[in-house]
C-alpha cells in the first residue's frame, strides 16, 4: 500500500483526533525514522518523549521477544516476577514507598488524584477534597486528568467536569499560596511543562510549593509524565530543585513504546488505599515490565544521564546561536533534552518546512516549537536539526 492509500483508509475509518503529518512512517532505527518512500527523517519528537532510547534498542528488543516467549499477560490477580523487580527498581530510585501500575499518563494522574482523595478522607474526612493545579498544566485528556488541566479548547467540549479543582498561575507562588486550604488535599504541578510551552518551575516556585504543601498538610504530585525519566539529565526532574513530591506520574517513555504509567507514592498515602480500591485489567503485565526493566536501567546509569546533561548544553548553544540569527525567536528554553523555541507567530508552517529537510518537531502551544530528540542522540544529529532549523527559518 503507498501513502496516499493508507491516508484514504486512516481519513475513511479512524476518527480524527489528530492532524496527521503529509508521511506515513513504516520503520526507525537509532534516531531515524523512515517513511514509505524510504525517506529518512531526523526524530526530534521520539513519539513524544517516548522512545528515549531511540529505534532498535538491541536490549529492548531482547527483552521483548524473550519475554513474549514465556509470557505476555496475566491478571493482576496473580503475581508475576517483572512487575514485583520493576517496582522495586523504582522505589530504589525515587522518593517512593510504592508503586501502583497502569497503562498511560493519564491513567496515572487518575490514579494519584484517587490515591489523594483516599489519603484526605480517611486522615480528615469528606471536605478535604479539592485538588490545585496550574495554567498551563496539561495532565491527561480523561474526566479526572481533564479537570486538573485548564485549557478551554480541551475542557469546553466536555463539561461538566469533575468538581474540586482550583487553579493558580504557574511560578507564582502567592496565587498558590492563596488558594492552598482545609479543603485541599492536593496540588499537582509538572516540574517543567511540556505541552504548555515548555515552562521550566523556579527553584523559588518548587520549593516555596513543597513548604505550603507540608504546613498545610496537602500531598504533593509531580507530574513527570513528559519530564521524568532523564528527559532533563536527571532521572527525575524534581532533583534539579532539591525537593520532593508525596506521588509522582510517570508514563511516556516507561517502557519503551509499549504502553505503561505509573504512579509512585509514599508509605503515609499507600497506607491508605486497601485492596479493591483501584485496579486495572492490561497494567504492568509481564510484557510491559520486562521492556520497562531494561529502559529504567538504562536511563538510570550515570554516564547516560551524563550524556543526556552534554547532549542538552550543546544543544543549548547551538539553540541561542540560532536565536541570534532569527529575530522571529523570542526565546529558547528548556533542560536536558527538552527544549522549547518560542516564536512571535504560528509554528505549524516551520514543522511543515522541516518534514521536508527530513525534520521532525512538534509544537507546544501554537507559538512554541518543541524539540524532544531521543536521549541517545549524538552531537551530528543535534547540528543536523539546529542546521534544518536554520534554513527553515530563513525560508519564514
Ligand atoms: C502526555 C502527558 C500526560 C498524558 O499522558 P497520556 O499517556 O497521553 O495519557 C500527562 N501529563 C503530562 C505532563 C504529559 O506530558
Amino acid at each position: 500500500m503507498n501513502a496516499a492509500e493508507i491516508r484514504a483508509l486512516d481519513e475513511r475509518y479512524v476518527l480524527a483526533t489528530y492532524a496527521r503529518a503529509p508521511f506515513v512512517l513504516e520503520r526507525g532505527e537509532g534516531a531515524y525514522l523512515y517513511d514509505t518512500e524510504g525517506r529518512a527523517y531526523l526524530d526530534f519528537v521520539s513519539g513524544i518523549a517516548v522512545n528515549a532510547l531511540g529505534y532498535g534498542d538491541p536490549d529492548v528488543r531482547r527483552a521483548l521477544h524473550e519475554q513474549a516467549e514465556r509470557l505476555i499477560h496475566v491478571s493482576n490477580l496473580y503475581l508475576t516476577a517483572p512487575q514485583a523487580q520493576l517496582a522495586q527498581m523504582l522505589v530504589e530510585r525515587s522518593f517512593a514507598d510504592k508503586v501502583f501500575f497502569c497503562n498511560s499518563g493519564t491513567e496515572a494522574a487518575e490514579a494519584a488524584l484517587k490515591f489523594a482523595r483516599k489519603w484526605a478522607k480517611v486522615r480528615f474526612g469528606p471536605e478535604k477534597n479539592e485538588i490545585l493545579a496550574f495554567s498551563e498544566g496539561f495532565h491527561g485528556r480523561t474526566m479526572g486528568a481533564l479537570a486538573v488541566t485548564p485549557r478551554p479548547h480541551y475542557q469546553d467540549p466536555f463539561r461538566p467536569l469533575v468538581p474540586g479543582a482550583k487553579f493558580a498561575t504557574f511560578n507564582d507562588l502567592a496565587s498558590a499560596e492563596a488558594l492552598l486550604d482545609e479543603k485541599t488535599c492536593a496540588c499537582i504541578v509538572e516540574p517543567v511543562q511540556g505541552e504548555g510551552g515548555v515552562n521550566l518551575a523556579t527553584t523559588e516556585f518548587l520549593r516555596g510549593l513543597r513548604q505550603l504543601c507540608t504546613e498545610r498538610q496537602v500531598l504533593l504530585i509531580f507530574d513527570e509524565v513528559q519530564c521524568g525519566l532523564g528527559r532533563t539529565g536527571t532521572l527525575w526532574a524534581h532533583e534539579f530543585y532539591g525537593v520532593q513530591p508525596d506521588l509522582m506520574t510517570l508514563a511516556k517513555p516507561l517502557a519503551g513504546g509499549l504502553p505503561m504509567g505509573a504512579t509512585l507514592l509514599k508509605e503515609e498515602v499507600a497506607e491508605t488505599v486497601a485492596v479493591g480500591d483501584h485496579g486495572s485489567t492490561f497494567a504492568a503485565n509481564p510484557l510491559v515490565c520486562a521492556v520497562a526493566q531494561v529502559v529504567v536501567n538504562k536511563i538510570s546509569a550515570p554516564q547516560f544521564l551524563e550524556h543526556v546533561r552534554r547532549a542538552g548544553s550543546y544543544l543549548e548553544g547551538r539553540l541561542l546561536e540560532l536565536q541570534q540569527r532569527h529575530g522571529q525567536i523570542r526565546q529558547v528554553r528548556g533542560r536536558g533534552l527538552i527544549w522549547g523555541l518560542e516564536t512571535d507567530r504560528d509554528v505549524t508552517p516551520l514543522i511543515q518546512a522541516g518534514y521536508e529537510e527530513g525534520l521532525i518537531t512538534c509544537k507546544a502551544g501554537p507559538r512554541v516549537l518543541r524539540l524532544l530528540p531521543p536521549l541517545i542522540v549524538g552531537q551530528a544529529e543535534l547540528d543536523r536539526a539546529v542546521e534544518i532549523l536554520d534554513r527553515a527559518f530563513s525560508r519564514l
